[in-house]
Order: structure tokens, then sequence, then C-alpha cells
């Protein structure tokens, strides 16, 4: 069994792209942050993000409004991003306030600089498999951790459990394409799935992004598949000084010795996606300064 460590893959990741950025002449990339009101989760990723761009030369620009700001208001927050030529991608942290659409706000953003992957017009082109699109960051450093750990998904088996927009949808359909790392068949499990234990049973490639504590256990597991624990999950644990400890979707203990390769939590998806949503503005600013 072997440790898939998203900590040093997300690390090369993060070091091509400060070589790539120290290259450019003149103006480096920009992406603006925005956090609506103190969700403490929010605070730490967008904080993360911030450290991370600075890390690569990215230039980020923060925009915190508070919790009270309108529909309206944060439209033209974002209509004022859109139209600033010096911006390269945006970032409109999840979630939202209740009271605030967040389909709507992403569909404000302008496709070419929707470095989150959540504009229609991006899921449309990752349906597409039009390489212009930006594909959502979470799963997009799935497959960017599967390619670096040597895993090649042609012909495999992807069970994909979860069918969220931001994770088990978009990863479905980046598995699925017709393109070197890719090529996989995939089947995707939800809430409603029948015999679902039995069909992960199956898989070669198994993902877990469900959002419950140690979901996938070591009988639904293959011996010798690869299992990704998407999930970040909190439960008490008393003897930490925060109270708590997180688990992913996966119970780690018992499902590794089955597993070919497993991604650990923290430490495994997590790191990657912040430096695909880097990796995703570096490329906006490319785009639209036509190089
Ligand atoms: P979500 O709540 O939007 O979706 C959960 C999905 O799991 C749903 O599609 C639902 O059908 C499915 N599901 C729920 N209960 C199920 C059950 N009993 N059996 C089968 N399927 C079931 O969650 P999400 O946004 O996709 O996130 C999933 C997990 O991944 C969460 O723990 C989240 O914190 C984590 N996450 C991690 C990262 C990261 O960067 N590592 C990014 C996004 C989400």
């Amino acid at each position: 069994m072997e440790v898939i460590d998203g900590n040093r893959i997300a690390a090369d990741l993060i070091a091509e792209l400060k070589a790539e950025v120290a290259r450019i002449p003149g103006r480096r990339p920009c992406l603006a942050l925005v956090r609506v009101g103190d969700d403490p989760a929010s605070v730490s990723y967008v904080r993360k993000k911030g450290l991370t761009a600075a890390e690569i030369g990215i230039e980020s620009r923060n925009l915190l409004p508070p919790v009270s700001i309108t529909q309206a208001e944060l439209e033209s927050l974002v209509d004022g991003l859109n139209a600033d030529p010096a911006v390269d991608g945006i970032l409109v942290q999840s979630p939202l306030p209740a009271h605030l659409d967040e389909r709507a706000v992403f569909a404000r953003i302008s496709p070419e600089k929707d470095v989150d992957g959540f504009h229609p017009v991006n899921v449309g082109k990752l349906a597409q498999e039009d390489a212009s699109g930006f594909a959502s960051c979470t799963p997009a450093g799935i497959m960017e951790l599967l390619a670096r750990s040597g895993v090649d998904l042609a012909g495999k088996h992807m069970v994909v459990i979860g069918r969220s927009l931001i994770v088990g949808k978009p990863l479905a359909l980046l598995a699925l394409q017709k393109r070197p790392g890719a090529n996989a068949t995939v089947t995707v499990c939800h809430s409603r799935t029948a015999g679902l234990a039995a069909l992960v049973r199956t898989a070669d490639v198994v993902v877990a992004a469900i959002g419950r504590p140690e979901f996938v256990t070591a009988d639904m597991v293959k011996p010798g598949a690869v299992v990704i624990d998407v999930g970040i999950n909190r439960v008490a644990d008393p003897a930490k000084k925060s109270g708590y400890r997180l688990v992913g979707d996966v119970a780690y203990a018992a499902v590794a010795p089955l597993a070919s390769r497993i991604t650990p939590v923290p430490g495994g998806v997590g790191p990657m996606t912040v430096a695909m949503l880097m990796k995703n503005t570096v490329k906006a600013f490319h785009l639209r300064k036509g190089g």
C-alpha cells in the first residue's frame, strides 16, 4: 500500500507554477477572493488561498463584504471585478449566507475569470471536453493526484460516491473524457443508489465525496483498489485541544491495508484543491492575454 501524499504533490505543482509566474514579464496574474461574512471555515480557506497565491507570486485581492450584503450589491461587486482588466480570476467563497442565491452569483462571474469552474459555460465546456474552460478545482486536483501517482484510469472502473456539482459530477465528467489519463468507465453513486456497497466493491478506483465520517468500510473495497477520500468531517475528540479531529469519508485504518494506494485526510485531496485554483488562475491570465 502506498499513501498518496497530497501535500507533496501540491507542493510540486506550486513550485512549477512559481517558476512559470516568475517567467511572466510585466503584470502578475491576479486573483480576487470574495468572502462574505466571517464563517470560520471560509476565513481559513480564503486565508490559505491568499497565502498560496503569495507563495507563487500571484497577486491576490481580498474583498470582504459584510454578511448583510444584498444579492444586488454582491452581483454589482462581481460586475466590477469582471470589468477590471487587472483581475484574471474571481473566487466567491462558498457557502454564501442563506439569503444570497449562490448559483446566480456564480453565473454572474465572467466565464473567462471563473477559476472555480462553477459557471454554466465552464460546466458545459467540461461536458464538451473543451480545454479552454475551467474545471472545478477539487475534481481537477483528484485527476492531477492520480496522474502524478502513476494511476492510468484508461479502462478502469471508477466508482464515485456523491453527485455534487462541486465534486462528484464534474469528477465523473473528467474521468470519462477521451484523453490520456482519463478514459475511465464511471459509475456515480448517491443517496438513492440501491446496492451501493456491491457497486463500490467492483471499483478499481473508489472516490468518496459524501460528507459522512468513515462511510466507506473495508468490506466495500476490492483488494488492490485505489481509494481517494474527499471527505472532510469534524468528529468530536476530547483528547484534542480543539475538541475535534478531521476524518474522511473512508474508514482509513481498516481500508488502507487493502488498498494499493490511498489518500489520507488531512493531507490528501485538500491541498490539491488550492493548488488547482492557482493553476486555473495562471491559465486565466494566459488565456486573457491571448498567450
Ligand atoms: P454535498 O453534501 O454537496 O454532496 C454529498 C453527496 O453525497 C450527495 O450527492 C449525496 O447524494 C451523497 N450522499 C449523501 N449521503 C449518502 C449516502 N448515505 N449514500 C450515498 N451517497 C450519499 O457534499 P460535497 O460538497 O460534494 O462534499 C463532500 C465531502 O467532501 C464533504 O465532506 C466536504 O467537506 C468534502 N470536500 C472536500 C474538498 C477538498 O478540497 N478536499 C472540497 C469539497 C468538498
